[in-house]
């Protein structure tokens, strides 16, 4: 019994060395550019490089699942330096998995209040151990804390390239001087007048925020008469509802 026991205590400090090694490396590859990832209880799960659908295209990212957090920075030289570095806490992220749509393939969203993205993996393998491990670690974390899953998501943005005109007035053309702006609450891309209007989005930001007027409309009589309506937009994301609430955060690809 107790000769069990040390044995297990020996693999238990084996293997969190093994891991405190596998953090500092991801510590190291990141160099000044990150922040210290090492923390008691902290296990680095996974990591991987996925595409993440940016604003102007998709773009391969390094992605690190720790058992709290999801980490990823953008590739200076693979496996050795990362930069960029963005640090997601778990308990506010959910997933939703999108179809497979021409070149965009084995992709999901990974939502939180704070901002939305997608994501593609190399094969469908890859992409369903992501979803699961992702999964697990969000429902362990919110088991262990007795927490709800966030409920209001950030939009998804359009990417830029989906659409040459405007989503709201469908007139204006974008060029170089009429440009493209994106609405905070539903992610759409629209032209300079029709997102002309900010609100406050309370629980994203303490700053008003733009939003075009169709969004204005809906959520200044809805902000009057009572709690926030969430509302979906079906766009380019496969037919995927997208849960339409606010990107406070400047989009880190631009
Ligand atoms: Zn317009
Ligand atoms: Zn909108």
């Amino acid at each position: 019994m107790v000769e069990e026991l040390v044995m297990k205590l020996d693999i238990d400090s084996v293997n969190s060395e093994a891991n405190a090694r596998r953090i500092a490396m991801v510590e190291s590859c990141f160099g000044t550019s990150g922040q210290p990832l090492h923390e008691p209880g902290r296990v680095l799960v996974g990591e991987g490089v996925l595409t993440k659908m940016c604003r102007k295209k998709p773009k391969p990212r390094q992605f690190f699942l720790f058992n709290d957090i999801l980490v990823y920075g953008n590739i200076v030289l693979n496996k050795k330096k990362y930069n960029k570095q963005h640090l997601i806490p778990l308990e506010e992220v959910s997933l939703s998995s999108l179809e497979d749509d021409g070149q965009f393939r084995n992709g999901w969203l990974i939502k939180t209040p704070t901002k939305s993205f997608a994501v593609y993996a190399a094969t469908a393998t890859e992409k369903a151990e992501w979803m699961a491990h992702i999964s697990k670690c969000v429902s362990d974390l919110l088991r262990k804390s007795g927490k709800k899953a966030a409920e209001n998501h950030a939009a998804v943005w359009v990417p830029d390239k989906e659409t040459q005109v405007c989503m709201h007035c469908k007139k204006t053309q974008f060029t170089l001087i009429n440009r493209r702006h994106h609405c905070r609450n539903c992610g759409r891309v629209v032209c300079g007048p029709c997102s002309s209007k900010k609100i406050m989005l309370q629980h994203q930001s303490s700053k008003p925020l733009r939003v075009c007027l169709s969004c204005h409309d809906e959520l200044s009589s809805t902000q009057s008469t009572g709690p926030l309506k969430t509302s979906t937009y079906r766009g380019v994301w496969g037919g995927t509802r997208v849960c339409v609430s606010v990107w406070p955060m400047i989009n880190v690809c631009s």
